[in-house]
């Protein structure tokens, strides 16, 4: 994880003047044609933030032409240099304009500031930078082959931007995942039309400030807000000039873009939901354990892809485990983002948080032994109309119960025994997802043997949430389609062309 050094900033309260969202098309701000808009909720306490258009067929044709004519004009001609090292200067200027970004995130999504600070915004710039270290980098593969009149041939690859990519990104983690997509597509000489999630306009629209200042040519980034059927998401998913479709969200949405991708046969790249579990063996470090799986249940109130729903226990730890996770839930303060000592902000809306409260009360149905939390906390007054909800821990679920297969995306978790590791093999692969596993254990034969039996794209051992971003990131089974990170994001932003030449 990056670590940006603490340092003096506007409170939240203070910066609250409102934020109207715009469109970033060819360059230029718009509000568009359509005539339609939202209001965009602040979910620490319901109020409005600003006005975000909503786009329409013609936004998104404009902003998928303008990505075109980028790439057959300046962004297409530019060598690798000149192009990463105006990316270079997108991740400086963001870091320059750190609170900016900092303060659209957390009115956004009402995330602490200690988080976004330390992870959200330093890793949008590192985003940036660490592709541009890839695109000065590649390689391509090279066979000499014999022919039958003794001259020979030789075969080379090339390796083009694959065109206008179509970035659908959620609301969870906005700028850093919008970002990992666009990073890599812009280094490696793609351009981009970016729909970001109806919940969080900010940062996408403050990064199209960013590419004019440094001067990233016209056309290159484009944003076009809306929703997803029938508005922005699946018109720019079904746009004919769209080469390639990169989307982070629920799984659910992942089967209707890729049917919209069948039209014209676009390749897709998928990063989905999850029901991570973390498999806590007796030999492991208590302290880490707790601390790490108090991370990767609670962090951004639950609401992280890679986050941990699913607690199986080695049972002679079982009840000091349990006992221990209590008492970590129990302490987290809920409160302001800008208050230091907040450890624990509000889901992102009411209507997750509607969908959240309705898996709390069906583990009740279900028969879970509620540990701790359930339901909606006491609030102050000033911050009743946020979307909170009381971190939450249940034992005695079953292992089909919806509670235990089913992503929540909430600040909760299911903790139930083992006895064998087999065991919790075997329980830790029962659901349809497989994006992200943790394993405490002290014993090192064990942590190895046990990853390398897990069904999944990413597996920690002792550890959480820490991300080397040269590594192949997604996830197995209904957790997506595709790796990218490092190196391996040139398989979906690159198209390869085979070159053979007779010699
Ligand atoms: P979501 O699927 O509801 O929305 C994501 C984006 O898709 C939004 O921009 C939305 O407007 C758009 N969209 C919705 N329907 C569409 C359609 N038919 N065509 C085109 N676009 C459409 O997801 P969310 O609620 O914003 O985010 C939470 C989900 O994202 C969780 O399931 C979480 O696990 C997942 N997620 C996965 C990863 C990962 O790396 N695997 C990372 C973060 C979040």
């Amino acid at each position: 994880m990056n670590v940006h050094s603490p340092h003096e900033r506007r409170p939240l309260a203070q910066s609250t003047a409102r934020r109207d969202a715009a469109h970033f098309i060819d360059g230029a701000f718009t509000t568009g044609t359509t005539g339609k808009s939202w209001q965009n909720l602040c979910p620490v306490d319901g109020s409005a933030i600003g006005t975000v258009p909503e786009g329409g067929e013609a936004e998104v044709d404009a902003a998928v032409k303008a990505a075109r004519a980028a790439l057959d004009g300046p962004w297409g001609s530019m060598s690798v240099t000149e192009r990463t090292d105006l990316l270079g200067a997108v991740a400086d200027e963001i870091n320059r304009r750190f609170d900016d970004f900092l303060e659209a995130e957390c009115l956004d999504t009402g995330k602490p500031m200690s988080l976004a600070s330390h992870v959200d915004i330093p890793r949008g710039a590192a985003n940036f930078k660490m592709f541009t270290d890839v695109a000065k980098t590649v390689a391509t593969e090279c066979f000499p082959m014999p022919t039958p009149d003794g001259a020979g041939a030789l075969n080379y690859a090339l390796r083009r931007p694959r065109g206008v990519i179509a970035v659908i990104s959620p609301w969870n983690l906005p700028l850093l995942l919008m970002t990992w997509k666009v990073g890599p597509a812009l280094a490696l000489g793609n351009t981009v039309v970016v729909k970001p999630s109806e919940e969080t306009p900010l940062t996408a629209t403050l990064l199209g400030e960013v590419m004019n200042k440094v001067g990233v040519p016209r056309g290159v980034y484009n944003v076009v807000h809306g929703f997803g059927p029938d508005s922005a998401g699946e018109f720019l998913t079904r746009h004919p000039l769209v080469n390639g479709i990169t989307f982070t969200g629920e799984t659910r949405t992942g089967e209707a873009i890729m049917k919209q991708a069948a039209h014209g046969i676009r390749p897709v790249s998928f990063e989905l939901g999850g029901k991570n579990p973390a498999l806590v063996f007796a030999d492991c470090d208590l302290d880490k354990a707790i601390e790490g799986t108090m991370r990767s249940v609670f962090s951004n109130c639950g609401q992280v892809c890679l986050g941990t729903e699913r607690v199986y226990v080695e049972r002679p730890l079982f009840e000091t485990f349990v006992a221990r996770l209590k008492q970590g839930a129990e302490a987290l303060r809920l409160g302001r983002p800008e208050d230091p000592a907040t450890g624990l902000g509000p889901l992102i809306s009411k209507e997750h948080q509607g969908k959240v409260l309705s898996y709390y009360r069906k583990a009740v149905e279900e028969g879970a032994t509620v540990v701790t939390g359930g339901g909606v906390p006491a609030m102050p007054a000033e911050l009743a109309g946020g979307s909170w909800i009381e971190p939450t821990i249940w034992t005695g679920l079953s292992d089909d119960a919806a509670c235990v297969t089913e992503e929540i995306f909430g600040p909760c978790c299911h903790i139930r025994p083992f006895d064998t590791e087999a065991e919790a093999i075997r329980l830790a692969n029962g659901t349809p997802y497989g994006l992200a596993a943790a394993v405490w254990t002290e014993n090192l034969s064990r942590a190895h043997r046990v990853a390398s039996r897990l069904d999944v794209g990413i597996c920690w051992v002792n550890s959480w949430f820490l991300r080397d971003l040269r590594t192949a990131f997604g996830g197995a089974k209904a957790s997506g389609i595709g790796r990218e990170g490092g190196v391996h994001s040139l398989e979906f932003y690159t198209e390869m062309t085979n070159v053979c030449v007779k010699l």
